[in-house]
Protein backbone atom coordinates (compact mmCIF):
# COMPACT_ATOMS: atom_id res chain seq x y z
CA UNK A 1 0.00 0.00 0.00
CA UNK A 2 1.20 3.74 -0.85
CA UNK A 3 1.29 5.75 1.95
CA UNK A 4 -0.39 8.77 1.65
CA UNK A 5 0.01 12.35 2.58
CA UNK A 6 3.27 14.30 4.35
CA UNK A 7 4.06 15.66 7.20
CA UNK A 8 2.61 18.96 8.49
CA UNK A 9 3.68 21.14 11.05
CA UNK A 10 2.78 22.88 13.81
CA UNK A 11 2.02 21.44 16.94
CA UNK A 12 4.10 18.96 18.51
CA UNK A 13 2.67 15.11 18.06
CA UNK A 14 0.24 16.75 15.95
CA UNK A 15 2.00 17.67 13.58
CA UNK A 16 4.04 14.88 12.53
CA UNK A 17 0.81 13.51 11.89
CA UNK A 18 -1.48 12.92 8.83
CA UNK A 19 -4.40 11.67 7.68
CA UNK A 20 -7.73 10.59 9.31
CA UNK A 21 -11.36 10.05 8.66
CA UNK A 22 -14.46 11.80 9.67
CA UNK A 23 -14.36 15.38 10.29
CA UNK A 24 -17.31 17.07 11.81
CA UNK A 25 -16.33 20.85 11.78
CA UNK A 26 -15.41 23.09 9.11
CA UNK A 27 -14.71 26.37 8.95
CA UNK A 28 -11.70 28.81 9.09
CA UNK A 29 -10.46 31.18 11.67
CA UNK A 30 -12.89 34.06 9.22
CA UNK A 31 -15.83 32.03 9.62
CA UNK A 32 -18.44 32.48 12.57
CA UNK A 33 -18.42 29.23 14.90
CA UNK A 34 -21.12 27.66 15.72
CA UNK A 35 -21.72 28.50 19.23
CA UNK A 36 -20.61 25.82 21.47
CA UNK A 37 -21.94 26.16 24.78
CA UNK A 38 -20.55 23.89 28.08
CA UNK A 39 -23.32 22.93 29.90
CA UNK A 40 -23.66 23.07 33.45
CA UNK A 41 -24.71 19.59 35.03
CA UNK A 42 -26.81 20.28 38.10
CA UNK A 43 -26.06 18.26 40.77
CA UNK A 44 -23.66 15.99 38.28
CA UNK A 45 -20.11 15.90 39.46
CA UNK A 46 -17.51 14.88 38.05
CA UNK A 47 -15.88 12.40 40.68
CA UNK A 48 -12.85 11.47 40.96
CA UNK A 49 -11.50 14.24 38.27
CA UNK A 50 -9.08 16.76 39.04
CA UNK A 51 -11.22 19.14 37.12
CA UNK A 52 -11.64 22.58 39.51
CA UNK A 53 -15.23 23.80 39.40
CA UNK A 54 -14.15 26.11 36.71
CA UNK A 55 -13.48 23.84 34.41
CA UNK A 56 -16.21 22.76 33.89
CA UNK A 57 -17.85 26.55 33.02
CA UNK A 58 -14.65 27.96 31.40
CA UNK A 59 -16.04 29.82 27.84
CA UNK A 60 -14.00 27.33 25.43
CA UNK A 61 -15.27 28.99 22.73
CA UNK A 62 -14.12 32.42 23.35
CA UNK A 63 -10.77 30.77 24.53
CA UNK A 64 -10.04 28.96 20.87
CA UNK A 65 -11.41 32.22 19.03
CA UNK A 66 -8.84 34.73 20.97
CA UNK A 67 -6.17 32.35 20.10
CA UNK A 68 -7.30 31.65 17.25
CA UNK A 69 -6.86 35.20 16.23
CA UNK A 70 -3.45 34.94 17.26
CA UNK A 71 -2.71 32.17 15.60
CA UNK A 72 -4.91 31.52 12.93
CA UNK A 73 -2.13 29.61 11.02
CA UNK A 74 -2.97 26.80 12.77
CA UNK A 75 -6.90 26.94 12.57
CA UNK A 76 -6.32 27.08 8.80
CA UNK A 77 -3.89 24.01 9.00
CA UNK A 78 -6.70 22.28 10.91
CA UNK A 79 -8.91 23.35 8.11
CA UNK A 80 -6.43 21.66 5.73
CA UNK A 81 -5.49 18.51 8.12
CA UNK A 82 -9.66 17.62 8.33
CA UNK A 83 -10.07 17.79 4.46
CA UNK A 84 -7.03 15.37 4.19
CA UNK A 85 -8.47 13.07 6.83
CA UNK A 86 -11.39 13.08 5.06
CA UNK A 87 -9.79 12.11 1.76
CA UNK A 88 -7.57 9.45 2.79
CA UNK A 89 -10.16 7.42 4.87
CA UNK A 90 -10.80 4.02 3.12
CA UNK A 91 -8.77 0.77 1.86
CA UNK A 92 -5.61 0.85 1.33
CA UNK A 93 -4.22 3.77 3.48
CA UNK A 94 -2.23 3.29 5.91
CA UNK A 95 -3.07 6.54 7.61
CA UNK A 96 -3.10 5.36 11.44
CA UNK A 97 -0.09 3.29 11.03
CA UNK A 98 1.74 6.42 9.74
CA UNK A 99 0.49 8.55 12.38
CA UNK A 100 1.67 6.12 15.26
CA UNK A 101 5.37 5.93 13.71
CA UNK A 102 5.59 9.65 12.75
CA UNK A 103 4.04 10.59 16.32
CA UNK A 104 6.87 7.95 17.78
CA UNK A 105 9.22 9.81 16.34
CA UNK A 106 8.41 13.18 17.69
CA UNK A 107 8.05 12.59 21.17
CA UNK A 108 11.14 14.45 22.57
CA UNK A 109 12.27 16.23 20.22
CA UNK A 110 11.17 19.05 17.68
CA UNK A 111 9.31 19.40 15.30
CA UNK A 112 11.19 19.72 12.53
CA UNK A 113 13.78 16.56 13.74
CA UNK A 114 10.69 14.88 14.24
CA UNK A 115 9.51 15.62 10.24
CA UNK A 116 13.03 15.09 8.92
CA UNK A 117 13.18 12.11 10.59
CA UNK A 118 9.75 10.75 9.37
CA UNK A 119 10.82 11.81 5.88
CA UNK A 120 13.99 10.57 5.43
CA UNK A 121 12.31 7.23 6.48
CA UNK A 122 9.16 7.46 4.33
CA UNK A 123 11.17 8.55 1.40
CA UNK A 124 13.58 5.71 1.88
CA UNK A 125 10.86 3.00 2.40
CA UNK A 126 7.63 4.06 0.66
CA UNK A 127 5.45 1.20 2.75
CA UNK A 128 5.92 0.17 5.87
CA UNK A 129 6.34 -3.83 4.13
CA UNK A 130 9.13 -2.20 2.55
CA UNK A 131 10.63 -0.94 6.11
CA UNK A 132 10.35 -4.38 7.41
CA UNK A 133 12.69 -5.54 4.64
CA UNK A 134 15.42 -2.97 5.97
CA UNK A 135 17.45 -3.68 9.21
CA UNK A 136 17.50 -1.81 12.04
CA UNK A 137 20.94 -0.11 11.46
CA UNK A 138 19.42 1.46 8.76
CA UNK A 139 16.19 3.02 9.85
CA UNK A 140 18.46 3.52 12.66
CA UNK A 141 20.36 6.13 10.95
CA UNK A 142 17.50 7.48 8.49
CA UNK A 143 15.87 9.02 11.95
CA UNK A 144 18.90 9.69 14.00
CA UNK A 145 18.55 13.37 13.93
CA UNK A 146 15.12 13.14 16.06
CA UNK A 147 17.54 11.47 18.24
CA UNK A 148 17.65 8.22 20.57
CA UNK A 149 17.48 6.42 17.48
CA UNK A 150 18.26 2.76 18.97
CA UNK A 151 15.16 3.12 20.58
CA UNK A 152 12.96 4.57 18.17
CA UNK A 153 14.31 2.26 15.64
CA UNK A 154 13.91 -0.73 17.83
CA UNK A 155 10.47 0.52 19.13
CA UNK A 156 9.33 1.03 15.42
CA UNK A 157 9.94 -2.85 14.41
CA UNK A 158 8.69 -4.36 16.85
CA UNK A 159 5.42 -2.60 15.83
CA UNK A 160 5.90 -3.25 12.18
CA UNK A 161 6.97 -7.14 13.15
CA UNK A 162 3.83 -8.02 15.59
CA UNK A 163 1.39 -6.49 13.29
CA UNK A 164 2.44 -8.09 10.50
CA UNK A 165 2.97 -11.67 12.62
CA UNK A 166 -0.71 -10.90 13.96
CA UNK A 167 -1.97 -10.11 10.72
CA UNK A 168 -0.04 -12.90 8.38
CA UNK A 169 0.38 -10.24 6.32
CA UNK A 170 3.83 -8.30 4.59
CA UNK A 171 1.61 -5.31 4.74
CA UNK A 172 1.45 -4.54 8.29
CA UNK A 173 -1.70 -2.17 8.93
CA UNK A 174 -3.70 -0.22 11.86
CA UNK A 175 -7.04 0.18 9.91
CA UNK A 176 -8.89 -2.16 12.67
CA UNK A 177 -8.80 0.34 14.71
CA UNK A 178 -11.70 2.28 12.70
CA UNK A 179 -14.15 -0.28 14.28
CA UNK A 180 -13.12 0.08 17.46
CA UNK A 181 -14.10 2.12 20.75
CA UNK A 182 -12.08 4.76 22.05
CA UNK A 183 -11.66 2.84 25.01
CA UNK A 184 -10.51 -0.02 22.68
CA UNK A 185 -7.96 1.73 20.57
CA UNK A 186 -6.17 2.81 23.81
CA UNK A 187 -6.32 -0.29 25.02
CA UNK A 188 -4.89 -2.05 21.54
CA UNK A 189 -2.53 0.61 20.98
CA UNK A 190 -1.07 0.69 24.76
CA UNK A 191 0.34 -2.88 24.06
CA UNK A 192 3.31 -1.49 21.81
CA UNK A 193 6.11 0.01 23.95
CA UNK A 194 6.72 3.30 23.06
CA UNK A 195 3.05 4.56 22.78
CA UNK A 196 1.76 5.85 25.92
CA UNK A 197 -1.35 7.96 26.80
CA UNK A 198 -0.25 11.18 25.05
CA UNK A 199 0.97 9.69 22.18
CA UNK A 200 -2.16 7.17 21.63
CA UNK A 201 -4.13 10.50 22.26
CA UNK A 202 -2.56 12.38 19.43
CA UNK A 203 -2.82 9.17 16.74
CA UNK A 204 -6.61 8.97 18.07
CA UNK A 205 -6.93 12.67 17.21
CA UNK A 206 -4.75 13.53 14.35
CA UNK A 207 -5.08 9.74 12.44
CA UNK A 208 -8.44 9.00 12.90
CA UNK A 209 -10.55 12.09 13.63
CA UNK A 210 -11.75 10.92 17.49
CA UNK A 211 -12.62 13.24 19.70
CA UNK A 212 -9.34 13.01 21.86
CA UNK A 213 -7.73 16.32 23.60
CA UNK A 214 -4.25 15.32 23.95
CA UNK A 215 -2.73 17.05 27.06
CA UNK A 216 1.75 17.64 26.59
CA UNK A 217 3.65 20.01 28.76
CA UNK A 218 2.25 23.10 26.90
CA UNK A 219 -1.44 22.50 27.62
CA UNK A 220 -0.77 21.53 31.15
CA UNK A 221 0.82 24.30 31.84
CA UNK A 222 -0.85 26.29 30.66
CA UNK A 223 -4.45 24.47 31.75
CA UNK A 224 -2.83 24.95 35.45
CA UNK A 225 -1.98 28.84 34.47
CA UNK A 226 -5.69 29.33 33.91
CA UNK A 227 -7.21 26.78 36.41
CA UNK A 228 -8.46 24.61 34.30
CA UNK A 229 -6.82 22.38 36.37
CA UNK A 230 -5.76 21.97 39.77
CA UNK A 231 -2.16 23.09 40.57
CA UNK A 232 -0.90 19.29 41.74
CA UNK A 233 -2.54 18.27 38.51
CA UNK A 234 -0.29 15.91 36.01
CA UNK A 235 -0.61 15.15 32.29
CA UNK A 236 -2.74 12.21 33.34
CA UNK A 237 -5.41 13.80 35.49
CA UNK A 238 -5.15 16.41 33.51
CA UNK A 239 -5.79 14.75 30.45
CA UNK A 240 -8.89 12.83 32.04
CA UNK A 241 -10.40 16.37 33.27
CA UNK A 242 -9.58 18.17 30.57
CA UNK A 243 -11.29 15.58 28.17
CA UNK A 244 -14.38 15.64 29.68
CA UNK A 245 -15.07 18.86 29.23
CA UNK A 246 -13.57 20.56 26.58
CA UNK A 247 -16.56 20.35 23.92
CA UNK A 248 -15.47 18.15 21.37
CA UNK A 249 -16.02 19.96 18.64
CA UNK A 250 -12.89 22.52 19.91
CA UNK A 251 -10.33 19.82 20.63
CA UNK A 252 -8.35 19.89 17.95
CA UNK A 253 -8.08 23.15 17.54
CA UNK A 254 -7.85 24.11 21.34
CA UNK A 255 -4.86 21.35 21.47
CA UNK A 256 -3.11 23.50 18.50
CA UNK A 257 -3.90 26.34 19.47
CA UNK A 258 -2.22 25.58 23.39
CA UNK A 259 0.91 23.53 21.94
CA UNK A 260 1.91 26.80 19.62
CA UNK A 261 0.66 29.51 22.11
CA UNK A 262 2.99 27.76 24.54
CA UNK A 263 6.03 28.31 22.67
CA UNK A 264 5.53 31.81 21.77
CA UNK A 265 3.60 33.74 24.42
CA UNK A 266 5.80 35.20 27.55
CA UNK A 267 2.72 34.75 29.56
CA UNK A 268 1.91 31.30 28.88
CA UNK A 269 5.41 30.04 28.19
CA UNK A 270 7.78 27.98 30.66
CA UNK A 271 9.32 30.08 33.03
CA UNK A 272 8.16 33.18 30.41
CA UNK A 273 10.91 32.33 28.22
CA UNK A 274 9.26 31.16 25.04
CA UNK A 275 10.93 28.71 22.72
CA UNK A 276 10.16 30.93 19.71
CA UNK A 277 9.75 34.91 21.38
CA UNK A 278 7.77 36.95 18.53
CA UNK A 279 10.01 39.45 16.89
CA UNK A 280 7.88 42.82 17.46
CA UNK A 281 7.72 41.69 21.51
CA UNK A 282 5.60 39.51 23.81
CA UNK A 283 2.02 39.06 22.65
CA UNK A 284 -0.82 40.25 23.65
CA UNK A 285 -1.98 36.85 25.48
CA UNK A 286 -5.40 36.42 24.70
CA UNK A 287 -6.20 33.76 27.85
CA UNK A 288 -5.28 36.76 30.50
CA UNK A 289 -8.76 37.82 29.85
CA UNK A 290 -9.95 34.61 29.70
CA UNK A 291 -13.91 34.83 31.05
CA UNK A 292 -14.37 31.91 33.67
CA UNK A 293 -17.80 32.13 35.60
CA UNK A 294 -17.68 32.94 39.21
CA UNK A 295 -19.07 29.61 40.49
CA UNK A 296 -19.56 30.56 43.93
CA UNK A 297 -21.38 33.95 42.55
CA UNK A 298 -23.24 31.06 40.00
CA UNK A 299 -24.50 29.30 42.42
CA UNK A 300 -25.24 31.85 44.50
CA UNK A 301 -27.35 32.94 42.29
CA UNK A 302 -25.25 36.56 42.57
CA UNK A 303 -24.46 38.78 39.95
CA UNK A 304 -26.38 35.98 37.16
CA UNK A 305 -27.59 37.00 34.17
CA UNK A 306 -29.77 35.01 32.61
CA UNK A 307 -29.37 35.35 28.79
CA UNK A 308 -31.54 34.07 25.80
CA UNK A 309 -30.00 31.30 23.15
CA UNK A 310 -28.33 32.22 19.87
CA UNK A 311 -30.73 32.17 17.33
CA UNK A 312 -31.15 28.49 18.56
CA UNK A 313 -27.54 27.64 17.26
CA UNK A 314 -25.04 25.90 19.28
CA UNK A 315 -27.64 23.77 21.60
CA UNK A 316 -26.45 23.11 25.27
CA UNK A 317 -28.96 24.79 27.05
CA UNK A 318 -30.03 26.67 24.63
CA UNK A 319 -32.76 29.71 25.66
CA UNK A 320 -32.09 28.59 29.34
CA UNK A 321 -27.91 28.81 29.04
CA UNK A 322 -27.02 30.84 31.81
CA UNK A 323 -23.98 33.56 31.67
CA UNK A 324 -22.87 34.42 34.58
CA UNK A 325 -21.40 37.59 34.88
CA UNK A 326 -17.72 36.48 33.94
CA UNK A 327 -14.50 37.08 35.90
CA UNK A 328 -11.24 37.89 34.55
CA UNK A 329 -8.55 35.45 35.91
CA UNK A 330 -5.99 37.19 37.54
CA UNK A 331 -2.79 35.98 36.51
CA UNK A 332 -0.70 34.86 39.38
CA UNK A 333 1.88 36.19 39.18
ZN1 LIG B 1 -0.49 33.45 26.46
Amino acid sequence: MKREGGTGDAAEGADAVHGSTAVKKEGGPKQKRKRVTVKKEKGKKVSGLDTTAEARLVDWEAAVEGLANLHPEVTSKNVARRDELLKSCGAGSSVILDAVISTMLSQNTTDKNAHEAYRNLTEKFPTWSECLKGTREEVEGLIRVAGLAATRSERIFALLETLSAEQDSEDPSLEYLRDMSNDEVKKELGRFKGLGPKTISCVMLFGMARDEFPVDTHVLRIAKLQRWVGSGATRESAYDALNAVVPDALKMDLHCLLVKHGKVCHRCAANHKPQFPPKDGPLVCPLATTKVVDVVKMELGIGVKAEGGEGGEGGGLGKKRVKAEANVVKEEE
